[in-house]
């Protein structure tokens, strides 16, 4: 092939199924060039955090070789998008550049700025949507301006989403004469080294489109039917675990979408595309008030007396402040870059309630050690959880740990898997150990303070404490 060439910029669409860039650059018919670019320079302090380092160099690897087996190869570049974009059509002379869109503001800031200087220099570019059912200026309240309230955004999306059947891979990429040289992944040195902390996400992740495929197919099989009434218990395999898939685009939400109302009948998915419907509302939130990720929506909480506590959020982080449930949850972020969301819910409030530590300080935790890192969505929870969010659990409803232990662990399944120390703990007692005969704790072989740590706060007194604080807020 001969003709100038298109440029496929993939970024968080690492998938050649229902990819609308990819399609239109086949459909095209010119020869394609698939890049990939590192480029964190406009992120801040929101570059990629480890572990979702680590999901992209396994992605990566899954999407060239899928390439590979199409006769396409993907090229690797770093460095910041507008230079290294401009720099490769001018050694391709490529004609277009197509990519599907990212949310993040300082991407969204960034693309606009590459598609009006390719347009200037002559050069077709395209953005297309792959990352959201509804685009999120797309859905609009009756007075035009954005949703801060959940079910009326979930009536209006539902009603616009549109789902054709996905469009299936290319056969064959069009590739040309000249490939433009690449990076060498391992270059990159995306996955941990010295040490190598990434035993665990291996043990429990398949990053790549396949596994994505494959999981939505597993996950749509039963579990999906089970999801209403077994999504809050940790210990259950009940949830799809879609999250890091959906994040890096090896799925996107219509693929999930479609495939969930052709299996079941309706109704039976509900509460399932109910929660794809929280990660557009994420995505909503953040396109309006970009500053979501770093201030308070509702700005009276930019006032609120935050504790600096290092100790304390060091305990929060290594699952070790005496309250099991948290710590488990902690436990399991820590060895598998993922925690179960009823869980995420009641770390959350500890950190902020309990601790009165300061939401962000959670929120730059999970970022760096969740696979599915999302800037919409990790923002959008943590605010949720703070009360300072849209449409958020308010401030003065604070989880007691012991009991949501309790209520969404009864036998203590989850507990015992991930705090092993206390795995020969009576039911009654798992979640509360502090309050434990001292005959159940000797039988167990828990000495309290030494093999595991007593609380470091006293939950009924630092709930008075946080809502003391609040009030005080709410005063000034
Ligand atoms: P499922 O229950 O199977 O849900 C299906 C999909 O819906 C998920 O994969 C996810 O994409 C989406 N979804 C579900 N719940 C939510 C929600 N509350 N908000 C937005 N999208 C949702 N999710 C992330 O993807 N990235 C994050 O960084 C993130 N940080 C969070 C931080 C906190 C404090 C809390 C409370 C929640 C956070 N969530 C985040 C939302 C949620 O916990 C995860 O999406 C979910 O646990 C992923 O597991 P799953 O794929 O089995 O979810």
């Amino acid at each position: 092939m001969t003709a100038a060439p298109t440029l496929l910029w993939f970024r968080q669409d690492l998938r050649l199924t229902d990819n609308p860039a990819l399609t239109a650059a086949v459909a095209a018919g010119r020869p394609l060039i698939p890049v990939f670019v590192l480029d964190d320079a406009d992120a801040g302090h929101w570059a990629t955090g480890g572990a979702a380092r680590w999901w992209l160099h396994h992605s990566l690897e899954a999407l060239a070789e899928a390439m590979g087996t199409r006769g396409g190869s993907l090229v690797l570049r770093r460095g910041p998008a507008s230079e290294v974009i401009g720099r490769l059509v001018e050694e391709t002379g490529a004609a277009a550049v197509f990519w599907n869109r990212r949310y993040e503001p300082w991407a969204t800031r960034r693309d606009a700025e590459i598609k009006a200087d390719l347009k200037r220099r002559g050069v077709e570019a395209r953005s297309f949507n792959s990352a959201l059912l509804c685009e999120p200026w797309q859905i609009e309240t009756r007075t035009g301006g954005p949703y801060k309230v959940f079910t009326p955004f979930w009536k209006a999306l539902r009603a616009a989403v549109e789902t054709a059947t996905p469009t299936p891979p290319p056969e064959r990429l069009p590739t040309p004469a000249r490939m433009p040289t690449g990076d060498a992944l391992a270059d990159w040195a995306l996955t941990p080294r010295g040490p190598d902390w990434a035993g665990g996400l291996r043990a429990a992740w398949l990053p790549g489109e396949n596994a994505a495929l494959r999981r939505l197919d597993g996950f749509l099989d039963e579990a999906v039917l089970d999801y209403a009434r077994k999504r809050d218990l940790p210990a259950e395999p009940a949830t799809s675990r879609l999250s890091p898939h959906l994040h890096f685009g090896e799925l996107g939400p219509r693929q999930a979408w479609h495939a969930a109302l052709s299996r079941h009948e309706p109704g039976r998915t509900d509460k399932f595309l109910s929660e794809l419907a929280w990660r557009e509302f994420a995505h909503h939130l953040l396109h309006h008030f970009p500053d979501l990720p770093d201030r308070p929506l509702r700005p009276e909480f930019a006032g609120f007396p935050w504790v600096d506590d290092p100790q304390g959020l060091r305990a929060w982080q290594q699952g070790r402040t005496g309250y099991p449930i948290v710590d488990a949850g902690l436990r399991e972020l820590w060895q598998t870059g993922w925690m179960h969301n009823r869980v995420r819910m009641i770390v959350a409030s500890f950190l902020i309630k309990d601790l009165l530590i300061p939401w962000q300080a959670g929120e730059a935790w999970f970022w760096d050690t969740l696979v599915d890192a999302d800037l919409a969505n990790n923002a959008a929870s943590w605010q949720w959880v703070a009360g300072c969010g849209a449409d958020a659990a308010p401030f003065f409803r604070v989880f007691n740990p012991s009991l949501q232990g309790v209520k969404f662990d009864p036998d203590g399944a989850y507990v015992r898997r991930w705090v092993p120390e206390l795995a020969r703990l009576p039911a009654a007692a798992i979640h509360s150990p502090w309050a434990a005969r001292p005959l159940d704790l000797a039988d167990a072989g828990i000495r309290l303070g030494r093999d595991y740590p007593g609380p470091i706060v006293d939950h009924a007194a630092a709930r008075d404490r946080a809502l003391a604080a609040f009030k005080a807020l709410r005063k000034d």
